[in-house]
């Protein structure tokens, strides 16, 4: 691309200015080292002469100043030819191998050149994170399936010994069984996680009761939290909302289910529901083991689990939250938690009652 008229006269201007300089300066230099070399000589030529040889030598030096810059640029790299663009050339060149170790000096500034260099070191900057998260991400999942399968097959292994009781036959399948749930619930959870950040799950907000729907869930698990004797007090205020039912009604189930799972038998469960202006905000408390404040600000990151020791027993892999988070994302909402060790958590949601159009 050219560069503006303005651009290019002032360049002209500086150009012929740096020659100015250099040819005076030359000038100056070839008739001081002649003046220098005719009294040391002991004679001088004829006045035209004088003004030829100096002319020559001034051009000479010249020459010498000029060239002598133009190599010292291409060595600083200020041309095309220079070093930077072999880095440039060569970070690129290890960027295309995987290596995103990547630095380019740049002595370009903020010029056009210097906007290349930046953006190449931006590039590998961006490149090495992503593939560290992919790392982390195959290392969280591997891990995520090793426990549930080494135990399968160590109870596999134990049900062909023939000197068992039908009651630890059955205590072994009763484990096998649970592990593998695990495990589905596990590449369910993946599934949707990944669907939802890759944006496939696509979103369908329409108008319906939120109310109804949180009391529809709460009922479906009832056996589980009568199971545990747990006291559950829902206040839900009639609240219709235009969102998608399908996704929200997993942030509720994940919600409940942990409020649930991580409260001891005989406790307490709240669930409240109930508009505010133009939002709506649904909060669920439980008297359950609380969440230490240093784990709340990475809780919905996924495959998080706080105090893995205290939830281990509980056999989630850290994914409920994450898609809680998406979920609520995508719904321009938030999520957020209060809690403390010992004294149970809150989790509240705040969503508008119609999504912002695009
Ligand atoms: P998980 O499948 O492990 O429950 P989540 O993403 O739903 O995954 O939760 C992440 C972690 O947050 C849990 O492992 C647990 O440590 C903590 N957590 C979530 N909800 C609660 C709660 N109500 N009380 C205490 N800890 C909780």
């Amino acid at each position: 691309m050219k560069p503006p008229l303005r651009t290019r006269v002032w360049n002209l201007v500086k150009g012929v200015a740096f020659a100015l300089a250099v040819q005076v300066s030359t000038f100056v230099a070839a008739y001081y080292l002649t003046a220098w070399a005719y009294a040391r000589l002991g004679r001088q030529p004829p006045d035209l002469a004088v003004q030829i040889i100096n002319g020559l030598l001034a051009l000479g030096l010249g020459f010498l100043v000029v060239s002598g810059l133009v190599r010292l640029a291409q060595r600083r790299g200020w041309s095309p030819q220079g070093r930077p663009f072999e880095a440039m050339l060569r970070a690129m060149e290890q960027i295309a191998r995987g290596d995103f170790n990547v630095h380019v000096d740049n002595p370009f500034g903020d010029g056009p050149f210097g906007v290349l260099v930046n953006s190449i070191n931006t590039l590998a900057r961006d490149l090495g994170q992503m593939e560290q998260l992919r790392q982390e991400f195959i290392s969280d999942v591997s891990h995520e399936i090793q426990s549930p399968l080494t135990s399968i097959h160590g109870f596999a292994l134990a049900l062909q010994q023939d000197d068992l009781s039908a009651e630890q036959r059955a205590q072994y399948l009763d484990i096998i069984l649970s592990e593998s749930t695990r495990l589905a619930r596990l590449s369910d959870n993946l599934l949707r996680l990944a669907a939802l950040q890759a944006e496939h799950a696509g979103f369908h907000p329409q108008p319906y009761r939120l109310d109804k729907q949180i009391r529809a869930l709460i009922l479906a698990c009832e056996p589980q939290w009568t199971g545990k004797q747990l006291d559950l007090d829902v206040c839900l205020a009639p609240v219709s909302i235009t969102a998608d039912a399908d996704l929200l009604s997993q942030v509720w189930t994940n919600l409940l289910s942990n409020a649930i799972k991580f409260t001891p038998a005989g406790g307490q469960v709240q669930v409240a529901l109930a508009p505010q202006g133009a939002a709506v905000a649904f909060r669920i408390t439980d008297t359950g083991i609380g969440i230490a404040p240093a784990d709340q600000p990475r809780l919905f990151e996924r495959f998080y689990k706080a105090d893995r020791a205290r939830t281990a027993p509980t056999g989630g892999s850290g994914l409920g939250l994450a898609i809680a988070k998406k979920i609520v994302d995508m719904h321009q909402g938030t999520i957020t938690v209060d809690s403390a060790p010992g004294a149970g958590a809150t989790f509240a949601v705040e969503l508008p009652l119609a999504p912002a159009e695009c």
